[in-house]
């Protein structure tokens, strides 16, 4: 599909590039370098056909959440080689086979026993599967996550493991009011981030942001936002 085809769409087009100016404007706000926050585009809920559109206007990075409906819109776009799919839903022991097959990335990752599997389980030709820790740091969120005080024996954890690659840190904060209030959950994970950084283990990235608050995120580091409502449009049903 040629990028002109736009129209049929369903403004996908349009939408990445106005999401790709939101970060733009964050990332100069913040004084920080061009290009050093990456978007995901969460494509959970929609059909191959927008993560098609999505790819034609050059975008590579997919986030999906429910691993059955992932598989197929998977193997529907495997023509796409190029495509980095990222796992960023909430992880079930019965589904890290097929996490460590299909996925370049897991955020998200907050159990030592999953992240076992994962390892064992991540098929020898492929690299180790890129991790981000988990971290409750509102303390409010019910989506799960570890606690700031326990990051740091998951992180040892996860780093006995041969065939994982601990990227660094992520979090899923409760909606809030405004960009202060916002800012306070990201600020958390990102000193939080810096107290456990060593040369050997930078935890370079910092997963935060969604389309509701990417900009707060960005302003206190993020270098990896997921963003899949101001990209693909409102979701067509929600699960889970
Ligand atoms: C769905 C989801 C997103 C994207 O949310 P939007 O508000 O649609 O941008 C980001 N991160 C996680 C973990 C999600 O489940």
């Amino acid at each position: 599909m040629e990028p002109d085809e736009a129209i049929g769409d369903d403004g996908i087009q349009e939408r990445l590039r106005e999401v790709q100016a939101r970060i733009r404007a964050a990332v100069e706000r913040a004084q920080r370098p061009p290009g050093s926050v990456a978007l995901l585009a969460v494509s959970k809920t929609h059909g191959a056909e927008a993560v098609r559109a999505a790819y034609a206007a050059g975008h590579r990075a997919f986030g999906e959440s429910y691993v059955q409906e992932a598989i197929e819109k998977i193997a529907l776009l495997a023509d796409l080689t190029d495509i980095e799919w990222h796992f960023i839903g909430r992880i079930q022991a019965n589904k890290t086979r097929q996490i460590a097959a299909r996925f370049d990335w897991v955020h998200g990752l907050s159990d030592p026993t999953h992240a076992r599997r994962l390892s064992e389980q991540r098929p020898t030709d492929l690299p180790p599967l890129k991790v981000c820790i988990q971290v409750n740091v509102s303390g409010e969120n019910t989506k799960g996550g570890v606690e700031p005080s326990e990051v740091a024996a998951l992180i040892a954890a996860c780093e006995a493991l041969p065939r994982l690659d601990v990227c660094g840190l992520m979090t899923l904060p409760a909606p809030a009011e405004d960009e202060d209030a916002q800012r306070t959950p990201f600020r958390a994970l990102r000193l939080l981030r810096d107290r456990l950084a060593t040369p050997s283990r930078p935890l370079a990235c910092l997963s935060m942001g969604m389309s509701d608050d990417l900009e707060a995120a960005i302003l206190e580091g993020a270098t990896l936002v997921r963003v899949g409502t101001a990209v693909f449009g409102p979701r067509p049903y929600n699960v889970g």
